[in-house]
Protein backbone atom coordinates (compact mmCIF):
# COMPACT_ATOMS: atom_id res chain seq x y z
CA UNK A 1 0.00 0.00 0.00
CA UNK A 2 1.53 3.28 -1.08
CA UNK A 3 0.13 6.75 0.14
CA UNK A 4 0.79 10.03 -1.66
CA UNK A 5 1.22 13.34 -0.31
CA UNK A 6 -0.75 15.60 -1.14
CA UNK A 7 1.98 19.14 -2.25
CA UNK A 8 0.86 22.25 -1.00
CA UNK A 9 1.58 25.11 -3.55
CA UNK A 10 2.18 29.00 -3.04
CA UNK A 11 -0.60 31.60 -4.19
CA UNK A 12 1.12 32.94 -7.44
CA UNK A 13 -0.27 36.12 -5.73
CA UNK A 14 0.66 35.70 -2.15
CA UNK A 15 -2.62 36.89 -0.35
CA UNK A 16 -4.75 38.98 -3.26
CA UNK A 17 -7.03 36.45 -3.36
CA UNK A 18 -8.88 35.16 -5.93
CA UNK A 19 -10.84 36.40 -9.17
CA UNK A 20 -14.76 35.13 -7.37
CA UNK A 21 -16.99 36.56 -10.35
CA UNK A 22 -17.84 39.39 -12.35
CA UNK A 23 -19.99 39.92 -15.33
CA UNK A 24 -17.88 38.44 -17.62
CA UNK A 25 -17.21 34.71 -15.56
CA UNK A 26 -16.26 33.46 -12.65
CA UNK A 27 -12.47 32.04 -11.28
CA UNK A 28 -13.07 28.96 -10.34
CA UNK A 29 -12.29 25.68 -11.66
CA UNK A 30 -15.44 24.38 -14.18
CA UNK A 31 -17.00 28.11 -14.24
CA UNK A 32 -18.94 27.98 -17.45
CA UNK A 33 -17.50 29.92 -20.64
CA UNK A 34 -20.18 29.27 -22.52
CA UNK A 35 -19.58 26.12 -24.46
CA UNK A 36 -16.60 24.78 -22.21
CA UNK A 37 -15.76 24.89 -18.69
CA UNK A 38 -13.15 27.06 -16.84
CA UNK A 39 -10.02 24.75 -16.93
CA UNK A 40 -7.80 26.76 -14.13
CA UNK A 41 -8.24 29.40 -11.39
CA UNK A 42 -8.26 32.90 -11.66
CA UNK A 43 -5.44 34.49 -9.14
CA UNK A 44 -6.62 38.55 -8.57
CA UNK A 45 -3.70 40.81 -9.48
CA UNK A 46 -3.82 44.22 -10.77
CA UNK A 47 -1.86 45.16 -13.64
CA UNK A 48 1.97 45.19 -13.47
CA UNK A 49 1.76 43.14 -9.83
CA UNK A 50 3.93 40.20 -9.14
CA UNK A 51 3.40 36.89 -10.57
CA UNK A 52 5.04 34.20 -7.63
CA UNK A 53 6.38 30.70 -8.23
CA UNK A 54 3.63 28.43 -6.61
CA UNK A 55 6.50 25.65 -6.28
CA UNK A 56 9.94 25.20 -7.13
CA UNK A 57 10.18 25.22 -10.69
CA UNK A 58 11.51 25.88 -14.48
CA UNK A 59 10.10 27.75 -17.01
CA UNK A 60 9.65 25.27 -20.15
CA UNK A 61 8.12 27.45 -22.85
CA UNK A 62 6.14 30.74 -24.06
CA UNK A 63 3.00 30.58 -25.64
CA UNK A 64 -0.47 32.84 -26.74
CA UNK A 65 -3.67 32.17 -24.92
CA UNK A 66 -5.48 33.53 -27.95
CA UNK A 67 -4.75 32.39 -31.39
CA UNK A 68 -6.08 35.62 -32.85
CA UNK A 69 -4.63 38.03 -30.34
CA UNK A 70 -0.91 38.12 -29.86
CA UNK A 71 -1.09 40.96 -27.41
CA UNK A 72 -1.38 38.09 -24.56
CA UNK A 73 0.88 35.57 -23.72
CA UNK A 74 1.84 32.59 -21.53
CA UNK A 75 4.41 30.48 -19.57
CA UNK A 76 4.82 27.38 -18.82
CA UNK A 77 6.31 25.73 -16.27
CA UNK A 78 7.64 22.35 -14.69
CA UNK A 79 7.97 21.55 -11.25
CA UNK A 80 11.56 20.43 -10.06
CA UNK A 81 12.68 18.01 -7.73
CA UNK A 82 9.70 16.46 -5.71
CA UNK A 83 6.91 18.97 -8.18
CA UNK A 84 8.35 17.13 -11.24
CA UNK A 85 5.21 15.59 -12.25
CA UNK A 86 3.63 18.64 -12.27
CA UNK A 87 3.26 21.44 -15.38
CA UNK A 88 1.27 24.60 -15.48
CA UNK A 89 0.02 27.31 -17.34
CA UNK A 90 -0.21 30.75 -16.03
CA UNK A 91 -1.49 33.33 -18.88
CA UNK A 92 -1.69 37.08 -19.01
CA UNK A 93 1.64 37.91 -17.83
CA UNK A 94 4.35 39.90 -19.01
CA UNK A 95 7.96 40.64 -18.59
CA UNK A 96 8.29 37.25 -19.13
CA UNK A 97 11.57 34.89 -17.98
CA UNK A 98 13.34 33.31 -20.72
CA UNK A 99 12.76 29.80 -21.13
CA UNK A 100 15.03 27.58 -18.85
CA UNK A 101 14.66 30.03 -15.97
CA UNK A 102 14.56 28.80 -12.61
CA UNK A 103 13.09 29.48 -9.41
CA UNK A 104 12.67 28.92 -6.48
CA UNK A 105 9.22 28.68 -4.62
CA UNK A 106 7.56 31.87 -3.80
CA UNK A 107 10.50 33.80 -5.97
CA UNK A 108 8.66 36.42 -8.65
CA UNK A 109 8.78 35.34 -11.98
CA UNK A 110 6.87 37.89 -14.29
CA UNK A 111 4.19 40.44 -13.60
CA UNK A 112 0.45 40.52 -14.24
CA UNK A 113 -0.60 41.93 -18.03
CA UNK A 114 -4.17 43.54 -18.32
CA UNK A 115 -5.92 41.49 -19.44
CA UNK A 116 -9.31 43.17 -17.95
CA UNK A 117 -8.49 45.84 -20.98
CA UNK A 118 -9.65 42.81 -23.27
CA UNK A 119 -13.02 42.86 -22.25
CA UNK A 120 -13.64 46.01 -20.20
CA UNK A 121 -13.08 47.52 -16.64
CA UNK A 122 -16.29 44.82 -14.89
CA UNK A 123 -14.05 42.36 -15.70
CA UNK A 124 -11.17 41.65 -12.25
CA UNK A 125 -7.78 41.73 -13.48
CA UNK A 126 -6.17 38.32 -13.34
CA UNK A 127 -3.54 35.80 -13.70
CA UNK A 128 -5.04 31.87 -15.37
CA UNK A 129 -3.54 29.24 -13.52
CA UNK A 130 -4.06 25.73 -15.09
CA UNK A 131 -2.38 22.55 -13.44
CA UNK A 132 -1.50 19.49 -14.62
CA UNK A 133 0.14 16.19 -13.03
CA UNK A 134 1.70 13.99 -15.50
CA UNK A 135 0.12 15.68 -18.60
CA UNK A 136 -3.29 15.54 -17.15
CA UNK A 137 -5.99 18.52 -16.23
CA UNK A 138 -6.30 18.88 -12.76
CA UNK A 139 -8.46 21.06 -10.64
CA UNK A 140 -6.08 23.25 -8.72
CA UNK A 141 -7.96 24.54 -5.57
CA UNK A 142 -7.23 22.00 -3.51
CA UNK A 143 -3.40 22.54 -3.36
CA UNK A 144 -3.40 25.89 -2.31
ZN1 LIG B 1 -9.07 31.63 -16.16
Amino acid sequence: MSFTRLMRFSAINFKQGLRGCDPWGCGNFGASRGGHTHKGIDFSIPEGGAVYAPFPCKVIRHGWPYANDSRYRLIEIQGVGGYSQYTAKLMYVKDLPAVGSVFHEKQKMCVADNISQKYDSRMTNHVHFELYQNGQLLNPEIFF
